[in-house]
C-alpha cells in the first residue's frame, strides 16, 4: 500500500468493557471472568481504527457523550492521528457503552450495547463533515447510529459522487432506496438475513441472498463469513475468498477489520477479489489479539503476513 488513501467514517463511538471467560453465561448464572479491559470501541471506531492503521486519512464524525468514557474513547483515535474534528460530545447522554464476554475456549462472544450518545448523531452533524465527506475516496457507514443520519450520509456522499461503503451492521431491514445510492454492501451472514429475510447457512445460500440485495441496487455485496472468508458476488461474478488460517482468540471486532480494510484498499485502487484477500489478513490478524481497537493490525503486519 502505498499511496495515502482519504476515508471518512459516520459512525459509532462507544466504551468497550470486556472479560473473557471458560464459557459464556447462561441466563441467572454468574460466571467468573478472567482479565477485564477497557478500551474505545463501536464498529465506527473500531473501522476507523482499522482504515488508519493501514495507512489511511481517517476523519470521523461520531458523538460522545462528555463523560468520562467519553475521554477515553476518544483518546486512542486521537493518538492515531484520526481527525475528531467532527466528534460532537453531548451532555444529554452517557457515552455509549458495549459489555462484551469473550469465551476463551470457543472465541465466541455476547455483547449489550447501551446506545446512548450515538443516538444523538444527526444529519445536521453530517452536514458539518461535509467538506470531508467532499475529500475523501469513500464514506464508511454502519447502522449503530440513527438510520436518518445514515441516509443523509449516504445522500451527500451520492450526490457528490464519493464513492459509499455500507457495513449494514447491526442487521435490520433496509429503506428501498438506500441499496442504490451505496455501491458496497458488507454484511455478515445474520446482517444479510436480516435484510432480505433469506436464511443464510452456507455460500450457497449467501449467494442467494447476496444476489437478492444485488436486485435491490447495490453493485457489490461482499458477504464475511468467519472462518470461511468472504463472498465477493457482482451482477456479472461470484467469487468465495478463503478465509486466512490462524489461532483465532477474540472474533469481536473481525467484521470491522474487514470493512477498515476493504475500505483502504479499494481506495488504494485494488480490484475487488484483491480487497478482499486483503480485508481477509487484515481481519484474520485482528482475532489473533484480544480487542476490538486496540486489535486491528498495521500495514506493515499485514504486508508481512500476506507474503509469509
Ligand atoms: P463479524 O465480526 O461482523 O461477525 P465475521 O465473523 O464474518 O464478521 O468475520 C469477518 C471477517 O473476519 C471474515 O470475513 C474473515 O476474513 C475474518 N475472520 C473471522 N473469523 C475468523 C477466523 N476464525 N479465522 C480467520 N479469519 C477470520
Amino acid at each position: 500500500m502505498n499511496q495515502r488513501s482519504r476515508i471518512t467514517v459516520v459512525g459509532s463511538f462507544m466504551t468497550d468493557l470486556m472479560s473473557r471467560t471458560p464459557r459464556l453465561p447462561v441466563a441467572g448464572e454468574t460466571v467468573m471472568g478472567g482479565r477485564f479491559k477497557m478500551g474505545p470501541g463501536g464498529k465506527g471506531s473500531n473501522q476507523a481504527m482499522a482504515a488508519a492503521r493501514l495507512g489511511a486519512q481517517v476523519c470521523m464524525a461520531a458523538s460522545l457523550g462528555t463523560d468520562a468514557f467519553g475521554d477515553l474513547a476518544c483518546q486512542s483515535p486521537v493518538n492515531a492521528g484520526i481527525c475528531t474534528d467532527w466528534v460532537k460530545r453531548v451532555n444529554t447522554a452517557h457515552t455509549r457503552a458495549a459489555l462484551i464476554i469473550v469465551d476463551e475456549v470457543k472465541a465466541e462472544n455476547m455483547i449489550v450495547v447501551a446506545p446512548g450518545s450515538n443516538s444523538e448523531l444527526g444529519p445536521d452533524d453530517v452536514d458539518e463533515a461535509k467538506q470531508d465527506i467532499l475529500g475523501s475516496d469513500y464514506v464508511l457507514l454502519q447502522l449503530e447510529i440513527p438510520l436518518e443520519t445514515v441516509q443523509h450520509g449516504v445522500d451527500i456522499a451520492h450526490a457528490n459522487g464519493v464513492k459509499v461503503i455500507l457495513n449494514p451492521a447491526p442487521g435490520r431491514a433496509l429503506p428501498d432506496e438506500l441499496p442504490e445510492k451505496v455501491g458496497a454492501l458488507t454484511p455478515n451472514e445474520t446482517q444479510a438475513t436480516a435484510i432480505t429475510g433469506m436464511p443464510v447457512n452456507d455460500v450457497g445460500s449467501a449467494e442467494q441472498a447476496a444476489r437478492a440485495l444485488l436486485g435491490r441496487g447495490c453493485r457489490t455485496v461482499v458477504m464475511t463469513l468467519g472462518s470461511d472468508g468472504a463472498l465477493a458476488v457482482t451482477p456479472e461474478s461470484t467469487d468465495h475468498v478463503p478465509a486466512f488460517k490462524v489461532n483465532a482468540i477474540d472474533t469481536t471486532g473481525a467484521g470491522d477489520a474487514f470493512s477498515g480494510a476493504r475500505a483502504v484498499a479499494l481506495a488504494e485502487g485494488l480490484p475487488l477479489v484483491n480487497s478482499v484477500r486483503f480485508a481477509n489478513a487484515a481481519a484474520a490478524l485482528s482475532v489473533t489479539k484480544v480487542g476490538t481497537s486496540v486489535a486491528m493490525p498495521m500495514g506493515q503486519e499485514v504486508e508481512a503476513f500476506m507474503t509469509s
